[in-house]
């Protein structure tokens, strides 16, 4: 079985990605192979932070790696927070409360139904030969006027899939049903797809060989 190496230490995309590889693909994290780089994620883009990431562990230690990048795009904030979602309320990042505090903010003039957005996730995998390929997985929701549900992390409590009604948040959902619909879920699907040259059947986003 080939290895690769997912850029990331985060416990829940590993587990994720091994539960729909079903054991297919060795997949290690940067801390199985001694990385402990400080890699940058400074690109305007989730491609471009996705690419960064994977092609400085590839080009490192020349093993195919693959990595992942999530924005909140909402369109009456031309698409805001987007790639900048875990810093959107400036500060080291990733304080969920305070970042979704400043999109209820900046969205109280916005009424239903135009308080539409998308979780978009860009996975980014890179082999040692150059070969790059790119994978998406979106999901379509509204942005709700207050938070819902203890569940999940980040946005979820303010963001309500359409294939939901556009009523009931991530918050208030199991995990493994956020998971069949989300963003992340549906782009690791199209990667394990592509990995294990399966027919595509659960592939949501066709995948993109990118020179
Ligand atoms: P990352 O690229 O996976 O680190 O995601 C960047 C930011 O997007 C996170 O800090 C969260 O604020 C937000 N985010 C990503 N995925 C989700 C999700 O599934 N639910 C809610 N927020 C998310």
């Amino acid at each position: 079985m080939n290895k690769i190496v997912f850029a990331t230490n985060n416990q829940h995309k590993l587990d994720e990605l091994r539960a729909i590889a079903g054991g297919k693909i060795e997949v290690v994290s940067l801390a199985d192979i001694g990385c402990q780089d400080d890699i940058p994620e400074d690109a305007d883009t989730l491609d471009g932070n996705a690419l960064a990431k994977a092609e400085w562990v590839c080009s490192r230690y020349g093993i195919p790696c693959f990595a992942d990048d999530t924005g909140l795009e909402v369109d009456a904030l031309d698409g805001a927070p987007g790639v900048h979602s875990a810093r959107y309320a400036g500060g080291a990042g990733h304080d969920s409360a305070a970042n979704t505090a400043l999109l209820l903010k900046n969205l109280r003039d916005v009424e239903m139904p135009r308080r539409t957005a998308r979780f978009r996730t860009v996975i980014a995998l890179v082999y040692p030969d150059g070969g790059k390929h790119l994978f998406e997985g979106k999901v379509e929701g509204f942005i709700l006027t207050a938070p819902q549900g203890d569940g999940g992390f980040g946005y979820d409590p303010v963001f309500a899939p359409v294939e939901w009604g556009g009523r009931r948040s991530f918050a208030e959902a199991r995990a493994d049903e956020k998971n069949a619909i989300s963003h992340r879920g549906r782009a690791t699907r199209a990667l394990v797809d592509f990995l294990c040259g399966t027919d595509g059947a659960n592939t949501v986003q066709t995948n993109n060989s990118i020179e």
